[in-house]
């Protein structure tokens, strides 16, 4: 029950109370005889803007006790930008300051990911786990679970435009589907939301908060910065923190593992930082190898993403219903009646769609917002207007995180390489076109204003190809840095167990070996919810298939 300035022994000592560490403390300690530490760099996140979903806005564009607010290294298919990247923290990591959009990628990502040797990570095997993880608003079916933690619900009504751009892009000639994560993904549809009754439901509230007072056998350390992984002998015994720079180191020890589920940023770092990694970068850095493990680090994918604007020419957009003293209205009103639209995160249709016809599934998303939105928010609308986001799903861009030094409080070298591989330009830019297809269609007569960017003058590939390098954008979803793999070179096996030490697994959305088709927050709460019973000896919960789209099937 305990929420400890910490020290002691467990038997499982976990880094990192995001989307994965919560799941992973809340499901270990249902056990009342296994014990349970999770370590947490941040604080409790038990405040209005973390759990009002409109809140998001104000935390995942600045640096604040909540976001890391990394940024990349300067990338050089981006004109040299450096590119802001928030990361959670504290109780629910990112998913504390996500969008809440609840998706899953498409169930061939899976099927690869057991095509390349590792089993059990199929579709119907990974099925159960997102279903056991979900108590949907609307029932359970083949595809969707009820009664798990994580509430997801549909997207409220009153937001006009929103379906206004499912009918455009049915007029315009694709599908519409009902759920993204049921029979078809492809198409224009509604997002589901990880919020319940008007309140973000993010891995702390979902897994954590219901659980804490009544386990005597799980310990959260909050403000605690794990700066190692301590190992002897070849076995991973603890983990050494402290509350800051220059405060005193404490160590924490784990009867049976510890588990680093510290992101796709920090889990690769934490590795490095206990001489897990490339032994030619450790050396550089007088870090003693442990490991030599050079792929540690690399392989890094992250969903860049960017958004066509246009004006709307009615006062429905969110710059109307915040304009003057409407904004902290809306907070008021929020706190004291929990009505309004503090309730939702204004973000509720979108599409999977493909640029090319022969594709076996949809290789772009698109967000649509209901706002003028650019760089991340941090450019203040001035008029009534909506954003079309589009962002490749499957990019072939590869990119890095490496050490800046032994310093566990510096921030790691981030270089995602966005957009070095020709084919994700090219993607964004025929989507670029798709969207222009959608807006111009009958469904947007009545709201269509300018288009402000590109802008329509901007036609021709080069055009269009220097404007997205000049504006993309991440879209939050880097993974794959500690890649899961069957082959020898993976960082960790199918079962997430770091190669070359016992006793250390790195459970997080850093094990993703690519990036599925989606946001990454579902199938990262997956990935904890599986491997839980792994680490509790528990058989795997038995595949499930369930039916998807003729033409969307999986080649087994
Ligand atoms: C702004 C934003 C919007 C997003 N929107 C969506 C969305 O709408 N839908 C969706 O599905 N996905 C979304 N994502 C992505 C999704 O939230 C993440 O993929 C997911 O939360 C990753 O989970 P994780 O467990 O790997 O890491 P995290 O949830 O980031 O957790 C890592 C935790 O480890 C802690 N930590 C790190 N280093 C240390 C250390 N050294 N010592 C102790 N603790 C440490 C961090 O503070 C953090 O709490 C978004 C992400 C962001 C940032």
């Amino acid at each position: 029950m305990a929420d400890t300035q910490g020290g002691g022994r467990f038997d499982f000592v976990i880094v990192g109370a995001g989307s994965a560490g919560c799941v992973l403390a809340s499901r270990l300690s249902e056990d009342p005889s296994i014990t349970v530490a999770l370590l947490e760099a941040g604080g409790h996140n038990d405040k209005l803007l973390v759990n009002m979903p409109a809140g998001a806005s104000q935390l995942f564009n600045n640096k604040n006790d909540t976001n890391w607010a990394f940024d990349t290294v300067a990338q050089e298919a981006l004109g040299g930008r450096r590119l802001f990247q928030p990361r959670g923290r504290g109780w629910g990591g990112s998913s504390s300051i996500n969008a809440m959009m609840y998706i899953r990628g498409h169930a061939r990502d899976y099927d690869q990911w057991r095509q390349t040797g590792l089993t059990g990570w199929g579709y119907a095997d990974v099925l159960p786990y997102f279903k056991r993880s979900q108590n949907n608003e609307n029932g359970g079916d083949a595809w969707n679970g009820e009664g798990g933690p994580l509430h997801v619900s549909p997207s409220p009504p009153g937001y006009p435009l929103q379906k206004v751009f499912i009918q455009a892009a049915v007029q315009a000639g694709y599908p519409q589907t009902r759920d993204f994560n049921g029979y078809q993904q492809e198409g224009a549809g509604p997002y589901s939301l990880t919020i319940k009754d008007g309140k973000r439901w993010s891995t702390a509230n979902a897994y954590l908060r219901p659980v804490l007072s009544a386990r005597p056998n799980l310990t959260v350390i909050s403000n605690a910065h794990a700066g190692r992984v301590i190992v002897e002998n070849g076995v991973a015994v603890g983990v050494e923190y402290s509350a800051g720079p220059g405060k005193p180191v404490q160590s924490v020890y784990a009867n049976r593992e510890v588990i680093l589920s510290a992101g796709a940023f920090q889990s690769p770092q934490l590795l490095l930082l206990s001489g897990i990694g490339p032994a030619d970068e450790l050396k550089k850095l007088d870090i003693p190898v442990v490991v030599d493990s050079p792929d540690v680090g690399s392989n890094l994918q992250d969903h860049i993403d960017c958004g066509v604007l246009y004006g709307c020419t009615k006062p429905i957009t969110l710059y109307s219903l915040l304009k003057g003293h409407r904004q902290p209205m809306v907070g008021i009103e929020y706190m004291l009646r929990g009505t309004g639209h503090g309730r939702t995160i204004h973000l509720h249709s979108g599409a999977f769609l493909k640029t090319r016809g022969e594709l076996d599934r949809p290789d772009v998303q698109i967000h649509f917002v209901n706002a003028l939105m650019r760089d991340h928010g941090r450019v203040k609308a001035e008029s009534d207007g909506f954003t079309i986001h589009t962002c490749p799903l499957r990019p072939d861009s590869r990119g890095t995180v490496k050490l800046a030094s032994r310093n566990p409080f510096e921030s790691p070298l981030i270089d995602p390489r966005y957009l070095t591989e020709p084919n994700d330009i090219r993607c964004m830019r025929d989507s670029i076109r798709m969207i222009r297809d959608i807006v111009a269609q009958h469904a947007f007569d009545n709201y269509r204003g300018d288009e402000i960017a590109p802008g329509a003058h901007m036609r021709t590939d080069s055009e269009l190809d220097a404007w997205i390098r000049q504006t993309a954008e991440t879209l939050y979803h880097p993974v794959g840095t500690v890649r899961m793999g069957a082959d020898e070179k993976a960082p960790v096996d199918g079962d997430l167990r770091v190669r070359g030490v016992s006793g250390l697994r790195v459970i997080d959305a850093s094990v993703m070996p690519t990036l599925i088709g989606g946001n990454t927050n579902a199938p990262t709460i997956m990935i904890a919810e599986k491997l839980s019973d792994k680490l509790r000896g528990k058989p795997f919960l038995p595949a499930q298939d369930a039916p998807i789209a003729e033409d969307e099937k999986v080649a087994v």
